[in-house]
């Protein structure tokens, strides 16, 4: 009852790219309850993380003073945790602080790099990668969208000229098909897959493709469990019976697309048959696919990062695209291509510029008219014309003592990156390193400036969801003991780089973005402080915005978009008799990415309080290992020791393992190697061995 609080705040959760719109009841200082409110993408409803997942901002756990790393502190390591953290570190004042976290970047050009955050706001995300290239001359920022959707992404870019959805995902209200492939949203994106459920029962024939079952097996017409990292091969062999049958849609094709003939050639030998044996689904069944979604009056197709994160993640976006072009299911009511975003805001942060190809709304730094647009905007100086290094390749120029001072805000690479010792040790290797974020996280722990920042329900500014909605996040407190918006110590930090910033606040920098982002045509910080959410695009001041694009044509050469022919290539490591079986990584429903927030959660962390991976039951019967039991799993990487338990969805040669959990480290396994155009890495297949602990 609203008497009960002192105050009802309406905000956006912070967790994944549905962006629901939430309620926070204020009480004595605290966020004592959350409700989900009407936003267009969860009308109301929410998901045990949205509803229960907020206390981690009242968690004690929370930095409150700027720390500074005592010159006599231990060697930089993963060793600081709650009751030792003086030992490593002093407190001391903003000033002092950020005197020092300027210091040792200052003058120092190349040799800095910034990893920004998809957890932060567009604003926090702009003045960001604003930082590095104004205030160093390169383009060396990233973030989480590297290790997310930039395979998508790159393919989007690539065929269809922009890198966000065609169609929300509430569209699928109007579809008759949809595929869901290498996506889990029951536990992913748990509201949106309220809206897939709700298709399937009024009929709505749902084809949902994963190597590892799910919950959403249950409503689907077809479930195609195929061998994992095998999708090119059947989304090729689907396209092939399109194709032989004449299903395509050669009106639309004709209209809006190039190179055709190319792919129609290309697809000529991925006969269903030939590709079975590679992707282990029936060549009836693959017949049935095509002729079910070529057959749809309108169709949509869903992806998630089981599709992204490949070698061949690139190649597995292009086959969605073309599947979706030849059967002209693009830019309709009930039709598109949606990549589900992960983080809340990593779309938003993504638009913003936060990438080192792109400058805000994937304009390109190779691009001289781009650069000097933006530099006239920003007073300054040219910077530099080259695409600046990835997250993965960051932290190789760290190795190789290229890079040797970095400014990380509220990313954490120590827990999230492949190979993580590989990152632990270039993060340890920094002479400088500055860390931006509410907890002392495992990449806080090398840090030699510790800036304390704001939870999302201590701060205004506009996150962007997966549905391209730009909506109005609002602080319903005040952030505890000396900690600042995210926004205040990036200006900060700027002034103390000499770079002459003056913001009154994120309203400030959304009019500054404005000036270079056509996407935030007639999108205003006011109509977003009344509306809380526009779409965009938004064609007049009073649109709300469109949730369908491009069913006129395409934001390429000609407005036609573009098909790119894929090949079948092997995942980068493959099982031997050393390492027998298939390691993936991803997440459950209750933990949120690195656990930084949800492992506090007190709610959430009662729910999964233990690391644990999955297996079929036969493998752990000949493994030896009862369910609950230990298991070490080894690849080429490291070793982990971590509880199993007994999942049939998981295929007998595979092991499923969350990426949440410190104490048995999932990336310690994972393999580094990298989609070339990407630049993902392969966290969906690394060869491991399982064996009783
Ligand atoms: Fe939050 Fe996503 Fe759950 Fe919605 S579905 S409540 S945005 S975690």
């Amino acid at each position: 009852d609203s008497k009960d609080f002192d105050s009802e705040v309406e905000s956006i959760c912070p967790f994944c790219g549905v962006g629901c719109q939430i309620s926070l009841k204020v009480k004595d200082g605290k966020v004592k309850y959350v409700d989900g409110i009407n936003g267009p993408a969860n009308e109301g409803r929410l998901c045990v993380k949205g509803r229960f997942g907020f206390d981690y901002i009242h968690h004690d756990h929370r930095l409150t003073k700027p720390l500074i790393r005592r010159e006599d502190a231990p060697a930089k390591g993963l060793n600081v945790d709650p009751g030792n953290w003086q030992e490593f570190f002093r407190e001391a004042t903003w000033d002092e602080a950020l005197d020092k976290a300027a210091s040792g970047m200052k003058g120092r050009g190349r040799e800095v790099a910034g990893f920004g955050s998809a957890k932060c706001t567009n604003e926090e995300a702009y003045l960001f990668q604003k930082i590095i290239r104004q205030g160093f001359g390169h383009n060396n920022v990233d973030h989480c969208t590297r290790l997310c959707h930039a395979s998508s992404v790159a393919a989007l870019m690539e065929n269809v000229g922009s890198g966000a959805v065609t169609a929300t995902f509430n569209e699928i209200e109007n579809a008759d098909v949809a595929i869901v492939i290498g996506a889990n949203p029951t536990e992913n994106h748990p509201v949106a897959a309220t809206y897939f459920k709700q298709f399937a029962k009024r009929g709505g024939k749902l084809i949902v493709m994963d190597p590892r079952g799910q919950a959403l097996k249950r409503h689907s017409s077809h479930m195609l469990q195929f061998r994992p990292g095998a999708d090119v091969s059947m989304l090729n062999a689907i396209m092939h019976v399109i194709v032989e049958e004449g299903l395509y849609d050669q009106q639309y094709i004709d209209a809006y697309t190039e190179n055709w003939e190319a792919e129609k050639a290309h697809l000529a030998g991925f006969t269903p048959e030939k590709m079975s044996e590679i992707c282990g689904i029936s060549p009836e069944m693959l017949r049935d696919v095509a002729r079910t979604f070529a057959g749809a009056k309108a169709a949509m197709i869903f992806w998630g990062m089981g599709v992204s994160q490949h070698i061949h993640g690139t190649d597995n976006s292009r086959c969605l695209i073309s599947l979706a072009l030849m059967t002209g299911q693009v830019g309709r009511p009930g039709s598109g291509l949606h990549p589900l975003r992960g983080q809340n805001n990593v779309q938003g942060a993504s638009d913003a510029g936060l990438v080192p190809m792109f400058l805000p709304d994937y304009q390109s730094v190779m691009d001289d008219g781009v650069r000097s647009a933006f530099t006239e905007v920003w007073g300054s100086e040219d910077f530099s014309n080259e695409k600046g290094l990835t997250v993965t390749e960051i932290l190789d120029a760290v190795h190789a003592g290229d890079i040797k001072s970095m400014y990380i805000l509220g990313e954490n690479p120590a827990m999230s990156d492949p190979d993580v010792e590989h990152a632990r040790d270039a993060l340890a290797k920094l002479d400088h390193l500055v860390v931006q974020d509410i907890f002392l996280t495992e990449t806080a722990n090398f840090a030699d400036v510790i800036l304390p920042a704001s939870a999302f329900a201590e701060k205004s500014g506009t996150v962007t969801n997966t549905n391209r909605q730009v909506q109005m996040g609002r602080p319903a407190l005040s952030p505890p003991g000396d900690a600042k918006e995210d926004w205040w110590i990036e200006v900060e930090l700027a002034k103390r780089l000499g770079l002459g910033w003056d913001y009154g606040g994120p309203e400030d920098v959304f009019a500054e973005m404005k000036k270079n982002m056509g996407s935030l045509d007639n999108i205003t910080w006011d109509r977003l402080a009344t509306e809380s959410v526009v779409t965009y695009p938004s064609l007049s001041p009073t649109d709300p915005g469109q949730p369908i694009v491009f069913g006129d044509g395409f934001p390429r050469a000609d407005g036609r978009a573009k098909f790119t022919p894929a090949n079948v290539i092997a995942p980068d490591e493959v099982p031997d008799a050393e390492y027998p079986m298939i390691l993936t990584t991803g997440r459950q429903l209750e933990h949120w990415h690195t656990g930084s927030m949800t492992r506090r959660a007190s709610v959430l962390d009662a729910l999964q309080p233990e690391a644990n991976c999955s297996l079929h039951p036969s493998t752990l019967r000949k493994l030896g290992v009862e369910p609950g039991g230990m298991l070490r799993l080894t690849t080429r990487r490291g070793t982990i020791n971590v509880m199993a338990r007994s999942d049939r969805a998981v295929a007998p040669d595979m092991v499923f393992l969350p990426f949440a959990y410190v104490e048995a480290a999932a990336n310690i396994l994972t393999n580094p190697a990298v989609d070339p155009y990407g630049k993902i890495p392969e966290f969906k297949f690394s060869a491991v061995r399982a064996e009783k602990a």
